[in-house]
């Protein structure tokens, strides 16, 4: 694949593996094995069937009519919030569970900071029976009070992250910390296309099945696999990823990633990563971050938890730097009217990650025959507290 990554683990100036000398053994141990184990028919075969069974795949590839004729093109919704858990990251967590197996892993561990990839890791290490541990920051733990009662429910260890200023990046010190002291027993679970190689490639490999799925429908809704745009939210950037990954070498398929502006890229309040950040290096992976002068990461912000992040995964990068995609921003009071608005003419409600690449369509130019694909990468539910004090309802 042209835009794929390379023996060494770069997607051009970008990926890699800067992580401490001690967790060398267990990165080594996933590079090595990572595509023996997912490339094997019979861990392809049990991920199908989980997908399908489980899951809940395909998801469906939904011609959205009434979005279609405000907008004057063809726009289809491809439904990750219909999958069990409410959205894509579940696809990443099973497959991580199987590759967890296959090294003989007896203990999961993961980091969150809203709670969602906690879940969908709490809910693989239940299908699976495996120990599951997820760090969160206390501060977090007790804005998400509802996911760190689901993780338990679980059967998940909840572990509050003490230091600095208790939120995701110290839950993620702590994951590692402890990957380092249990590195013959424990897998690690990153969440998005984030972290050391092989990570950000393995998690992409996952998401894939999100354009795998999308080519065939689109083909029998309107005769041709390949739409003029795609469309995606972008947090770390899975589910733009695996939107994306299958129409990556069909150049005549526009790229679009939306990030989070927040309260504005230039109020300081933003986690529009491409718009403010350098290249550095964050999570183990040369990318592009938010970060001051000296090098310091610099806090994001945004209303949507899951675009709350200072970083991009390194393929994201890459195809920021090569124009391969196109990467834009929205505000958080944009992304909250596109909810308000798909819910009540479609009567989908969006995970407020999601309402960022819907708002988007209020600033493209379509021609009337465009095929758009939009990734509605998660449900509304979880956000409906945050909709109810924006709108008074
Ligand atoms: C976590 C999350 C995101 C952001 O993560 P990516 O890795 O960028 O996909 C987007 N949408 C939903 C619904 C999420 O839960």
């Amino acid at each position: 694949m042209k835009y794929g990554v390379n023996d060494l683990g770069y997607y051009g100036d970008f990926g890699g593996a800067y992580i401490p000398e001690m967790l060398y053994p267990n990165v080594e141990q996933l590079r090595q094995e990572y595509l023996k184990i997912i490339e094997d028919p019979a861990f392809k075969a049990e991920f199908d069937e989980l997908l399908r069974d489980y899951v809940g795949r395909p998801s469906p590839l939904y011609h959205a009519k009434r979005y279609s004729e405000k907008y004057g093109a063809n726009i289809f919704f491809k439904r990750e919030d219909l999958n069990h858990t409410g959205s894509h990251k579940i696809n990443n967590a099973i497959g991580q569970i199987l590759l967890a197996q296959r090294l003989g892993k007896k203990r999961i561990i993961a980091e969150t900071g809203a709670g969602q990839h906690g879940v969908a890791t709490a809910t693989v290490c239940a299908l699976k029976g495996i120990e599951c541990i997820v760090y969160m920051g206390e501060v977090d733990m007790k804005r998400q009070a509802p996911n760190v009662a689901r993780m338990k429910m679980l059967g998940a260890k909840v572990i509050p992250a003490l230091s600095g200023s208790k939120t995701l990046k110290d839950a993620t010190n702590e994951a590692l910390r402890d990957w380092i002291g249990n590195p013959v027993d424990t897998h690690y679970i990153i969440g998005s296309v984030v972290g050391p190689y092989p990570y950000p490639d393995m998690v992409a490999k996952f998401q894939s099945i999100i354009s795998l799925e999308t080519k065939k429908q689109l083909k029998e809704h309107t005769g041709n696999e390949l739409p003029q745009y795609v469309m995606a939210c972008v947090g770390g950037g899975s589910n733009a990823m695996g939107m994306f990954y299958h129409f990556l070498d069909d150049e005549s398929v526009k790229l679009v990633a939306v990030e989070a502006a927040g309260k504005g890229v230039d109020s300081g309040e933003s986690a529009a990563t491409t718009f403010l950040g350098r290249e550095g290096v964050l999570h183990g992976s040369r990318t592009i971050l938010m970060q001051t002068d000296d090098g310091q990461v610099v806090e994001p912000y945004s209303i949507s938890a899951g675009l709350d992040y200072p970083g991009i995964g390194p393929q994201h990068a890459h195809l920021f730097k090569i124009k391969r995609a196109q990467y834009v921003s929205i505000t958080d009071d944009e992304a909250l009217k596109a909810g308000l608005l798909c819910s009540q003419l479609e009567g989908i409600i969006p995970a407020i990650e999601t309402s960022h690449a819907l708002a988007y369509l209020e600033k493209m130019h379509f021609k009337k025959d465009d095929n758009v694909v939009i990734c509605i990468s998660g449900r509304g539910d979880k956000d409906l507290d945050t909709y109810i004090k924006y709108f008074g309802y």
